[in-house]
């Protein structure tokens, strides 16, 4: 049993082309029990002239309708005998120290089972666009720069639901060897996770990472997390991990999803988290 919370539609997401028909069946071919959709919000974020928001009041009336929780699908599946994933309705905010104001505006709009705060600038640069001139630094730096901001967003939303794809930054490092490794980076992993930890915010896997490395010919074992990291989260008292393809097309369903579930139980993971009306479940891993 297993719900991905991370996953964006066309005409809600800029960078998205699926539509919410093809993300339920893809997911229901994969086996998948739950989908929450969690849509880009990024003020202050442009692709040319257009800002990467929407009117959360559309979005919630969009999607309330199709919500339903895991129980809700199953009961729904022994009666007719035609399963539909439960669905979940989350929004992405894209995390920028200048407009805290506006976010905290959205993120508190009733309606929303969760949020996910995600980091996706750096150094006022957005790293798709401009790695060259983000890693013309030093990559250590660069790596630490990134948690500093993603702790500084935890604790500006410590109402957060999850931290999106804390490596994030390293999908653009232009060096082979990009894997953020906790031993390198241990005293920002700490205080990072020490903070997620004491306000209930889960630590996302996000197997847009895998895709990017396998991409750059890394093998499956080098493009999954830091074993070490995972660990690491779980001595600390970590309990909430979330498993995500932050599926934006059809290819993206389910993408590595069973190599890291494995990878996580390996680490001692059993439990994976979701979000229903801002309050963590978990459902077993395996
Ligand atoms: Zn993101
Ligand atoms: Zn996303």
């Amino acid at each position: 049993m297993y719900v991905d919370s991370h996953n964006h539609v066309r005409n809600w997401s800029q960078d998205a082309t699926q539509s919410l028909e093809e993300l339920y069946r893809g997911y229901k071919q994969k086996g998948i029990y739950g989908i929450g959709l969690s849509d880009h919000y990024d003020i202050g974020n442009y692709t040319g002239d257009t800002e990467w928001i929407f009117d959360i009041g559309d979005y919630i009336a969009t999607f309330s309708p199709y919500k339903r929780s895991l129980t809700e699908a199953r009961r729904e599946a022994e009666e007719s005998g035609f399963f539909r994933p439960a669905f979940f309705l989350g929004l992405e905010l894209g995390y920028l120290q200048d407009h805290i104001e506006g976010l905290q505006g959205v993120v508190s709009t009733p309606g929303l089972d969760y949020f996910i705060l995600s980091i996706h600038e750096i150094y006022g640069k957005n790293p798709y666009d401009f790695f060259e001139e983000i890693f013309a630094k030093p990559q250590k730096q660069v790596y630490e720069q990134y948690l500093e901001l993603c702790l500084q967003a935890v604790q500006d939303f410590p109402n957060a639901s999850i931290l999106g794809h804390y490596d994030f930054i390293s999908r653009y490092a232009p060096q082979r060897e990009s894997k953020m490794n906790y031993s390198c980076l241990a005293d920002h992993f700490d205080s990072l996770f020490q903070a997620m930890i004491e306000e209930g915010i889960a630590l996302e896997i996000n197997t847009g990472t895998v895709r990017q490395f396998v991409k750059k010919d890394l093998s499956l074992e080098d493009a999954l997390p830091d074993p070490q990291l995972i660990r690491r989260y779980l001595d600390l008292g970590g309990e909430l991990i979330t498993l995500s393809a932050d599926a934006h097309h059809v290819s993206h369903h389910g993408q590595y999803i069973k190599e890291t579930i494995s990878f996580l139980h390996r680490q001692g993971v059993r439990r994976l988290a979701y979000f229903h009306k801002h309050q963590a479940h978990t459902t077993p891993i395996q």
